[in-house]
């Protein structure tokens, strides 16, 4: 039965490809192209290690490529990814704006398209997988509000080539804007912080510590990279722990700095259940079935297919949740 089905597959991507060149659509064991934006970053790796194992137990193989913030790497990468065969691409974009031409090109080559964790825009992709960004910047803006309910807040955004940071902005400004208005909380100043980078995020909030005599009571960052530099600017006006800032991503250093109460709070999104949902989604695109979603987020093309998973808010009170989960260790969110 296995053969026989390996055989029909075969005719099929015979089909597909006119007879030459690479076979596509084995619907059995597909072969999958996993380009990310950024491997060097602690979470991107773990989302590797987790997809990898998921997908082969589903019987595919992985191919991953890092672009390592680089919109022409990453492009050239999808189309070598292509050139091989792969019958499904799974990316986590660098530059949310600029694989239009890449995804028409897989697309005409009977490749689907699974848009990992950030939504790619104004592209033709099958399905998006992620967590809910909205609700992680709803999380993030509500922890900092509860601890200064008024005061001047800096909003730290992400990287501005990423969809997320756009949606995580939306999210904080959902529970901050009232506030606002009421006249409680001031806004004395935001910037996005290119390619998340941790060490800009910290030029960033210097100056924003220089520019208004260090009067600010909390600072929103996106992330546990961005957290950082913040906090390192923060502690050299000896600020940091006074100050409260947010994150998201349970990083390591973050949630050890949560521990220490230099970072107000991180949310933790379990990777390990975004992968696998977006390795069984990636995989039934090519057996032609259909996943279960549960949204529909516009990009610009169309209303993009998406399951979005729920984050979880993660502070002093409840880190013990990372060890039950298997994310760290006593010993590693112990570890200096
Ligand atoms: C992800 C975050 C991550 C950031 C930087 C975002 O798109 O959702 O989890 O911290 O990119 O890599």
């Amino acid at each position: 039965m296995k053969k026989m089905i390996k055989a029909v597959s075969l005719a099929c991507a015979m089909l597909f490809t006119g007879g030459v060149g690479v076979a596509h659509a084995d619907a059995q064991n597909p072969k999958i192209g996993f380009s990310i934006d950024d491997l060097r970053l602690e979470r991107w790796a773990r989302d590797r290690d987790y997809f990898t194992a998921a997908a082969q137990k589903l019987g595919a193989k992985v191919y991953v490529q890092s672009a390592d913030a680089s919109e022409q790497r990453q492009i050239a990468q999808i189309e070598n990814l292509i050139s091989r065969g792969v019958d499904v691409l799974v990316i986590v974009p660098y530059n949310a704006t600029v694989l239009n031409n890449a995804i028409r090109e897989a697309k005409k080559a009977k490749i689907k398209v699974v848009s990992y964790d950030r939504l790619i825009l104004n592209a033709d992709v099958d399905a998006y997988v992620s967590f809910d960004n909205k609700a992680v910047g709803e999380l993030q803006a509500q922890s900092l509000v509860a601890l200064k309910p008024k005061g001047n807040y800096y909003l730290l955004g992400g990287a501005p080539t990423d969809n997320n940071a756009k949606i995580l902005r939306e999210g904080q400004m959902k529970v901050l804007q009232p506030l606002v208005d009421k006249g409680d909380i001031k806004i004395v100043g935001k910037q996005w912080v290119k390619d998340w980078n941790a060490s800009e995020a910290m030029a960033i909030v210097e100056n924003a510590l220089t520019a208004s005599g260090n009067k600010i009571d909390a600072v929103v960052a996106s992330n546990d990279g961005t957290a950082g530099g913040a906090i390192q600017a923060l502690a050299a006006q000896k600020l940091a722990g006074k100050v409260v800032v947010s994150g998201q991503d349970a990083d390591l250093a973050a949630v050890r700095r949560v521990i220490a109460g230099t970072q107000t709070m991180t949310v933790y999104k379990p990777l390990r259940a975004l992968a696998s949902n977006a390795a069984s989604v990636a995989v039934q695109l090519v057996r032609n079935q259909k996943p279960a979603y549960n949204a529909q987020l516009n990009n610009g093309f169309k209303n993009v297919d998406s399951l979005l998973l729920k984050p979880v808010l993660l502070n002093k009170s409840n880190v013990d949740l990372l060890v039950k989960d298997g994310f760290y260790t006593q010993t590693q969110l112990a570890g200096k």
